[in-house]
């Protein structure tokens, strides 16, 4: 029997993970990294639900952690076939997979420096830089749009999705006996209209869409509203006088940054600023999106075949060592700084809080989500302190929110992309907390008399009656 199982993302946004068997084959679809609170941190370290020496081959949407961060683990754990993904995920995932072994390996020797002065046993870090390379050596690259039989009984087409360089939509044909499925998985669909990438593909046949729904609760404000706001905040500073911060994730939103500025450069004012991309992991993001200008829409590829650079408007600063760093720390007025990490919790972005968030005429500019727990969310919620290193600072800075900037569909964005399916094929949310496909799915049942599945994590789906069970045996 041919079942596609759910082994991450189900009621949840982080740790993607699907278990495809058909005809004694067995394929993962992804295979991210549980991300948030320390208890679902732990589940990381756990046995994998499968025997990893057994998987016959895996397919990756794309680079983020929370879809590749435990292959370098499936490696050290037996796993030995083929990661198919397109060419631009393999240059990213070389970059970030070794980054995140980095921080693991780091982490875990902090931590086992206290836990040997209480005699506890000593941590292995999850995986290491060996892991990572090893990993990224058994990618097969895959260009959009060209289909690749795997085995007799699965075939495999990758399209553009539109949500980071090299984000993929899944097409899989599965074969066994007289059985004939079309599953196709969404992977994270792109924000209609955002900055460098290009619209999701939209697909026309499926037996089965399994579809993420990050934002199924929610509606976008306009690209041309989030402009807008930016172009309004770089005035008020540029009258204040002081830095502008912006937390920043490496692969996506930076792009997203540095292009726009490139782009807006004479509207916006920019000649009045000094650009700091202080973070290594974002500058070397950044070089694998300029290799790939074929993967950009119409309006970026304009752009650069005119000669200009996409992310490096004039005045962008390139920051890689912690001197260049620190030398940032002596300008009080005129820099806009781009640095990691995204939520605040950690990185660079920390320390420019110390030396400017005290400071009224500064800014700061949230453009990504912000995690509950997290520094950036206390920012993003008003609080009058934050701790930095044991030290307790004033923000007296402002602090902006621009909600416009994601890289996700929208409710709208979702609900268009599944709407071009011919005949309605069976359809199961997963990749988003309960409260956004719950109201995702209400919208589907009541637009388009679809009832979607919601499964939980570790329920199998039958893909021959296309039916929800529980897991194998139970
Ligand atoms: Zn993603």
């Amino acid at each position: 029997m041919a079942t596609l199982e759910f082994l991450g993302a189900a009621g949840e946004v982080t740790g993607s993970c699907y278990l495809v068997r058909v005809a004694g084959r067995q394929l993962l679809v992804d295979c991210g990294m549980i991300q948030g609170r320390a208890v679902d941190e732990a589940r990381n370290r756990a046995p994998f639900p499968f025997d990893p020496a057994e998987i016959d081959a895996v397919i990756l949407s794309h680079a983020h952690l929370d879809h590749s961060g435990r292959l370098p683990l499936l490696v050290k754990r037996g796993f030995k076939g083929p990661i198919y993904a397109h060419e631009a995920t393999r240059d990213l995932c070389r970059i970030m997979l070794q980054d995140a072994a980095y921080i693991n390996e780091k982490e875990t020797e902090w931590e086992n420096k206290k836990r040997r002065r209480k005699g506890l046993t000593l941590h292995e870090p999850l995986y290491g830089s060996a892991d990572a390379l090893r990993a990224v050596q058994q990618f097969r690259p895959l260009p959009f749009g060209s289909r690749k039989e795997l085995f007799p009984e699965i075939t495999l087409q990758l399209q553009d999705a539109g949500h980071i360089l090299g984000s993929s939509i899944v097409e899989l044909w599965l074969r066994e006996g007289t059985l004939e499925r079309k599953v196709v998985f969404s992977g994270d669909l792109g924000h209609l209209d955002a900055p460098v990438m290009r619209n999701p593909t939209r697909v026309a046949e499926a037996d089965l869409v399994v579809m993420e729904s990050t934002y199924g609760d929610r509606i976008h404000r306009s690209w041309e509203e989030t402009w807008q706001e930016m172009a309004e905040i770089l005035a008020i500073a540029t009258e204040r006088g002081g830095n502008v911060l912006i937390p920043s994730f490496a692969v996506g939103r930076t792009q997203d940054l540095l292009y726009s500025f490139a782009h807006h450069f004479r509207e916006w004012g920019m000649r009045n600023w000094s650009i700091f991309l202080d973070s290594p992991l974002a500058i070397e993001a950044t070089e694998v999106y300029s290799r790939h200008p074929d993967l950009y829409d119409a309006q970026a590829r304009k752009l650069f075949s005119g000669g200009r650079k996409p992310f490096s408007p004039p005045n962008l600063h390139i920051s890689r060592s912690a001197e260049q760093s620190m030398a940032i720390n002596r300008i009080h007025s005129g820099a806009i700084i781009i640095a990691g990490s995204g939520m605040c919790d950690g990185g660079r972005i920390k320390h420019h809080f110390k030396h400017n968030i005290w400071r009224r005429e500064c800014h700061v500019v949230i453009v990504g989500f912000q995690a509950a727990g997290t520094l950036g969310r206390r920012l993003v919620d008003g609080a009058r302190h934050i701790r930095l290193w044991g030290e307790t600072v004033k923000v007296a800075a402002q602090i902006h929110t621009l909600g416009g900037f994601s890289a996700h569909a929208d409710h709208d964005g979702l609900l268009g992309w599944y709407d071009s399916f011919s005949g309605r094929p069976a359809l199961v949310l997963t990749h988003g907390e309960e409260n956004a496909r719950q109201q995702l799915a209400v919208s589907l049942r009541q637009s388009m008399g679809i009832e979607a599945m919601l499964p939980e994590r570790g329920q199998t789906l039958n893909l021959d009656t296309l039916s929800m069970s529980r897991t194998q045996g139970s």
